[in-house]
Formats: structure tokens, sequence, C-alpha cells
């Protein structure tokens, strides 16, 4: 008899019936089924469920649940719904969001680089003038974040021809990134920054972790992307520095509340570009083959993917 996976998401009904048809076709040997169609008796027969966005509740009541699989890299929801529970949280981990998120890393810095938006707001004047160019030798992109998006991030800028450093909880041995780790290492690493393109997880740890305090750490006139989440940076204290000029422009990919509130300032501020959280999606492709190749070796081997460190909360 097939065991069923229950697939437990609030997206969309569109969404959801995709998920379930590419999944039934790639894990034929399972009975995939959305939570809603699960009979109660089956609650306590299930050891996985694979999870987009779900709802807390209807997880909990999968008494027997030995693991999540999510379909996004970001958790920090399920961390925080089940941090005294003794289920194991599996993220995505998928080359193909690290390519997508390190293209998107280099078009951003690109434009910045290449003071896109100064041209834009110099043609809506009709003002015919020459930035400075500066070349990449001569520029630092730093990553906050040096994981599977920063460090495939890292090597893109790289082969672009940028100096790049990058900022993780341990050290990193990575070719031609200047490694930098701690509170003062921070500071170092924001100090010679020209472009600064964030992409950590959000935790206890890091949230606000870019604030009035650590903002000013940076070169004057330096720029910052946000393609992490929102609530790394706090805005209000992000709109200081680019009022005062601190900071020359910032690309926000990433809002604490999303969609952006029609009513944030920043919707109107002339030094944001607002972006509505397209950095990288998860690829249905991709990520379906990962997360059923991992459902297939746990059911071959009883072993469950690496999980995340619900202390770390990453
Ligand atoms: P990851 O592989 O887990 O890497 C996380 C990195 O952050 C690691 O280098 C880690 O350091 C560092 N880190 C975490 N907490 C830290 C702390 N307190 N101090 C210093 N460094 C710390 O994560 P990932 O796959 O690269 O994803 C990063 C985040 O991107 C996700 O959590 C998600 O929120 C976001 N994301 C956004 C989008 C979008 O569309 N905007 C799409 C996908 C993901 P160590 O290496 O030393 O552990």
């Amino acid at each position: 008899m097939k065991s069923i996976v229950p697939f437990i998401s609030m997206l969309p009904k569109a969404d959801i019936d995709q998920w379930l048809k590419i999944l039934k076709k790639k894990l034929p040997k399972e009975r995939i089924v959305k939570f809603s169609n699960l009979k109660k008796s089956d609650y306590k027969k299930i050891d996985v469920a694979i999870v987009a966005n779900p709802n807390p509740t209807e997880v909990k009541k999968l008494v027997n649940l030995k693991w999540i699989q999510s379909v996004w890299v970001g958790v920090e929801k399920l961390v925080e719904s089940f941090k005294s529970e003794r289920v194991k949280i599996v993220r995505l981990v998928d080359p193909e969001m690290n390519r997508t998120m390190s293209e998107a890393v280099l078009s951003w810095v690109l434009y910045l680089h290449r003071d896109m938006h100064f041209y834009q707001v110099q043609q809506n004047k009709r003002v015919w003038k020459e930035a400075d160019y500066i070349k990449p030798s001569k520029k630092i992109v730093s990553i906050i974040g040096l994981g599977e998006l920063g460090s495939a991030s890292a090597a893109k800028l790289i082969e672009n021809g940028f100096n790049v450093c990058g900022w993780s909880r341990g050290k990193k041995n990575i070719r031609k990134v200047k490694s930098f780790t701690g509170e003062l290492g921070l500071k170092n690493m924001l100090k010679q920054t020209d472009i600064l393109v964030c992409l950590i997880p959000l935790t206890k740890k890091t949230k606000y972790l870019l604030n009035y305090k650590t903002l000013s750490y940076l070169k004057k006139g330096a720029s910052i992307i946000n393609f992490a989440r929102g609530a790394i940076i706090n805005a209000k204290d992000l709109v200081k520095h680019l009022n005062s000029g601190r900071i020359k422009h910032a690309v926000l990919d990433v809002f604490e509340q999303e969609p952006l509130p029609k009513t944030s300032i920043l919707w109107k501020h002339k030094n944001v570009t607002v972006l509505p959280h397209i950095s990288a999606h998860t690829d249905m492709d991709t990520a379906s083959s990962i997360v059923c190749k991992n459902i297939k070796m746990y059911r071959l081997k009883n072993r469950i993917p690496k999980s995340v460190d619900m202390v770390r909360g990453y």
C-alpha cells in the first residue's frame, strides 16, 4: 500500500493544484494529497509532509510527523511555528534558486554600479550629464550571509570584476572573498563597502541587524540591496540615512509587510527602488525534483535530509 504524503499549503488553489500534479508525477509510489482531502484516521499514519506556507494548526494534527519538507528556501515562519516541537524542518536547497538569485544580485549591482537610476532621473528632466565612471576592480561589494545564495552571488560578482567581501557566522574560505565574522568584523566590512547585498536568514539574531548604528558604518555614498527578508533592515533607520545622503540608493525586494502598504513612504522615496519580492522564486520543476529525491532517499535509507538548526533558526 502507498504511504500518504500530504501537501499542506495556504497558496491559491491553482498553485496547489499545480504542485499536486507535479509531485504526483514525480512520486508515483506515494499517495500525494492535499490536507483537506485527508481523513482523520490518516493523520497518525503520516511521517513526512511537503509544505508551502502551511497552516501550522493543520501540520500539528499529524501526531507522528517526523519531518517537514519545505518547497521554499526561507523557513523563518516554520521555525517560529515549530520551535517547541520535535519535528524536523528541511528547507529547499536548489542550485537553480542559487543561480536565479545570483543573477538578480549581479543585475542590481550593475544597476547601481552603472548609475542607471541617476540616468533615468536625468532623462525625466532632459539633462545631458555624465557621472564619473569607476571600474568594478575599484569597487567593493559586500554580502551579508555567505550561505547557498550568498556564495553563489559572490562567485558571479567576482567573475564580473568586483572585489567581494562577505559576513557570516563562521569564517569562510572562499576563493577571492574576504571573509568577516562577528560584530567588529561587520563594522570593518561595512566601512569599506560600496554596495551592500543582504542575503542572510531572518532569525532572532538578525532582526534589525541593519539599524541606524550599523548602517552608519557604511562608507559615505554606499548603496544597499535587500533580497533576504524585510525585517533584517530597520526601514525607518534606512530612510534617515537615505535622507541624509549617507546611503545613496536602496533596492528593496522584501518588506516587513508584503505587499508593501500603499501608505509606505518607500514607494515614493526618490532613492529607493521597490521590487515586489521577485529576486528569486522557487522553480517548481527543479524544486519538486529535489523534494521528491529527498523523500525517495528517506523511504530507501530512512535518512532525513539535513534539517534546520532550531536554535540558530536557519
Ligand atoms: P543559508 O545557506 O542558510 O546561509 C545563511 C548565511 O547567513 C550563512 O552564511 C550563515 O553563516 C549566515 N548567518 C546566519 N545567521 C547569522 C548570524 N547571526 N551572524 C552571521 N552570519 C549569519 O541561506 P541561503 O539559502 O543563502 O538563504 C538566505 C536567505 O535568503 C533565506 O533565509 C531567505 O530568507 C532569503 N531568500 C529570499 C528570496 C527572495 O526572493 N527575496 C529567495 C530565497 C531566499 P554560516 O555560513 O557561518 O552558518
